[in-house]
């Protein structure tokens, strides 16, 4: 018969590979835990329309990407195609905004899903850690989002991290750029790509980021957002650098970035590595001052980011990162011979329900073949078993780091590991 194979674009994290996964989910929990964030977990699926309004229906992400479907009640469903509206679907829906503000929320490990062309650093599944800080408007929020993610890339390990930031304005100052644009764009029309014509008159910001060949040259000598900023953008981005300044932090003032999603007003950034090809952006997010308005609440402020797990792990692996390894088996228990076998599963178990990670033979191999496979599992206690050492009670420990050898009644193997 023939294998079913995973869909495409979408990759199983294998036992060789989880450990990374919970070294870095361990390391984000720890950080978010300095910075006084929580977390907050949202369904995998949301109604089609939270997206639609909140991430625009001018994105790349609207147009080609979300994975759409109807459920059998009828009503239009989309994967998660990022984690943002979904966080604050959810900070609206539980009325999350009664509590003092700020209110710093992550998620991690979110299955994140693109119809996207797969290639490396692009994925159909992929999975993002992010953080949403809600309620201030302070430039140090929007500094302290950023500075999460430099620690974070700092205790990981990673050191050729690249921060791009750039301000693309409130509503009143993309009023302004946005005819700037046009005015630029229009001598253009006719050689744009079919998407982009669509998007002059409705949001030609979402131009700047299409990465059709054409479309990008086009956009080269176009007019850049931070030109057209007003007074209280300029100071507040003036705010943002100065912060960013104060805590030691490098960057690169980036015309360039105006990120992919329509919710963003005022500061947005991108944390890149030139080490793992094309897709060298591990970390992007910015300010968002209208979204939580524009999904059905107050006029309330925020700012986050997404980062891509995968990206992340490609990049630790580039800088030579060191995983710390998982648990070993502490004891193995080799035995043969019906009894002996029956004790060394006992023994096993007990072992396991005193905290000791224990294993046994599963295979009926030989005796020989089990000392071998503990060798491999790098057990570092091997317990041999006979009718001998059931009948004397006494069994000899092994330790196979140096392969000194100590004798221990078999009733005080849990006191002995324990020490
Ligand atoms: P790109 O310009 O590479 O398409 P994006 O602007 O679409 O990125 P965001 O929406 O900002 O990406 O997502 C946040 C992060 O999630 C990215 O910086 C990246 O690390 C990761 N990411 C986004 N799309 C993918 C994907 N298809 N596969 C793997 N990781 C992704
Ligand atoms: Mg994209």
């Amino acid at each position: 018969m023939q294998q079913i194979q995973a869909p495409k674009g979408t990759k199983d994290v294998l036992p060789a590979e989880s450990h990374k996964w919970h070294y870095i989910e361990n390391t984000m929990r720890e950080v978010c835990a300095l910075y006084g964030a929580h977390e907050l977990r949202t369904p995998i699926i949301e109604h089609t329309e939270l997206f639609l309004r909140g991430v625009g229906d001018t994105t790349d992400i609207v147009q080609k990407e979300m994975y759409t479907f109807e459920d059998k009640g009828g009503r239009s469903i989309t994967l998660k195609p990022e984690g943002t509206a979904g966080m604050v679907r959810a900070f609206l829906e539980n009325r999350l905004f009664n509590e003092p503000m700020p209110q710093k929320l992550y998620y991690l490990n979110s299955p994140t899903f693109r119809y996207e062309k797969p290639q490396a650093g692009r994925l159909r599944e992929h999975h993002q850690f992010g953080i949403e800080t809600v309620g201030s408007y302070a430039p140090e929020t929007d500094a302290e989002v950023i500075l999460l993610a430099l620690d974070l890339f700092r205790r990981l390990g990673v050191r050729d991290l690249v921060l791009h930031i750039n301000s693309i304005g409130c509503p009143e100052c993309r009023r302004d750029y946005n005819a700037a644009l046009r005015e630029y764009l229009s001598g253009y029309l006719g050689e744009m790509c079919e998407t982009c014509r669509s998007r002059f008159e409705k949001n030609p910001m979402r131009i700047i980021d299409c990465k059709e060949q054409r479309c990008r040259e086009i956009v080269k000598n176009a007019p850049r957002t931070v030109d057209y900023l007003c007074d209280d953008c300029r100071k507040h981005f003036e705010g943002v650098k100065a912060c960013l300044d104060a805590a030691g932090a490098e960057y690169v003032l980036d015309p360039d970035i105006v990120r992919g999603l329509d919710y963003y007003t005022g500061t947005v950034f991108e944390v890149i590595s030139n080490r793992i090809g094309a897709q060298g952006a591990v970390c992007a997010g910015g300010r968002y001052n209208g979204l939580i308005e524009e999904l059905g609440g107050q006029r309330i402020p925020a700012v986050g980011f997404g980062m891509g797990m995968e990206r992340l792990i490609a990049v630790m692996e580039a800088n030579g990162v060191e995983f710390p390894k998982p648990g070993e088996t502490t004891v193995y228990f080799a035995a043969f011979g019906d009894e002996p076998r029956r004790k060394a599963f006992a023994l096993a178990q007990q072992m396991r329900r005193e905290g000791i990670s224990a294993e046994f033979d599963h295979m009926d191999r030989s005796f020989k073949a089990q000392f071998k496979y503990a060798n491999k599992l790098g057990a570092l206690y091997t317990v041999a078993i006979g009718d001998e050492e059931l009948a004397l009670g006494e069994v000899k420990v092994k330790c196979m780091a140096d392969g000194t050898e100590t004798a221990v009644a078999i009733d005080r193997l849990t006191e002995f590991f324990k020490e």
